[in-house]
């Protein structure tokens, strides 16, 4: 499967909302579209299974149909699921995430539990647009850096400037605990009122995390990796209970 092409929506372009029917009558136009898609070649097309923009005529493999006319094969990952805009339609990058979502339902939740690295994004729309749902990397295509171990945080110090004692965050971590999936966070190391070197260690749904690194050195080690990539850090908690947490990277491109 080569790398695919997704091209995020500008912030203007609207998310559509897709009835059942919206969504069957557009995986209609993936089947017997090879006359549809010849009549014009610059015609604008996408694939709802890798998230691929592409034009008609770059479409080179037809699947051939015993009942009608050829079906078009994505030219990126060779799946049958090529659509173009329609007049209540127009193609976009939310309208492919969101008929991955849907059709492949199945593909989609498994990639997301094994997921180790989700590129940023601010809310559900953003999620769409940016084609997200197809940017999910498992363990391919990330680069281990280092792996610590947190403890709740004894002094939390909000972004806001103010404090709270561990007394205080005692049901957050246990709400934190209580949950069993894998935590995906970010990183980013600031310095406290004190003067001291601190990490904020955040999960987009569930907000700052109340765990810093249990050691010093642990702690030197992630200021270092943050200064050394930045917003390309990624933190993985596997299993909420042991509070290991293990650091990743995008693997570069080959
Ligand atoms: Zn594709």
């Amino acid at each position: 499967m080569k790398e695919p092409h997704i091209v995020p929506d500008k912030p203007s372009v609207p998310v559509p909302y897709l009835h059942y029917e919206d969504k069957d009558a557009l995986n209609r136009l993936t089947a017997y579209n090879r006359t549809v898609l010849g009549k014009r070649h610059a015609r604008q097309c996408g694939c709802f299974h890798c998230g691929s923009r592409f034009r008609a005529d770059e479409i080179s493999e037809w699947m051939h149909e015993e009942d009608g006319d050829d079906t078009a094969l994505c030219p990126y990952c060779g799946m049958d699921a090529v659509v173009y805009g329609t007049a209540t339609f127009p193609l976009s990058t939310a309208l492919l995430s969101q008929l991955y979502m849907s059709w492949f339902e199945e593909e989609y939740r498994e990639r997301q539990k094994r997921a180790l690295l989700i590129p940023d994004y601010s809310n559900k729309k953003t999620f769409l647009q940016k084609g997200i749902p197809f940017l999910l990397k498992d363990e391919r295509f990330v680069q281990f850096v280092d792996e610590i171990e947190l403890m709740p945080a004894k002094i939390w110090y909000y972004l806001q400037g103010y404090h709270a004692y561990a007394g205080a965050l005692n049901n957050s971590v246990a709400k934190f605990e209580g949950k069993n999936d894998r935590c995906l966070v970010k990183l980013r190391a600031f310095t406290d009122v004190d003067g001291c070197l601190r990490v904020d260690i955040t999960n987009s749904k569930e907000g700052h995390l109340p765990f810093e690194p249990s050691t010093e050195g642990e702690l030197r080690r992630v200021c270092t990796l943050v200064q050394q990539y930045g917003k390309e850090l990624h933190g993985v908690i596997e299993d909420r209970a042991t509070r290991k947490m293990k650091l990743y990277v995008a693997r570069e491109k080959a």
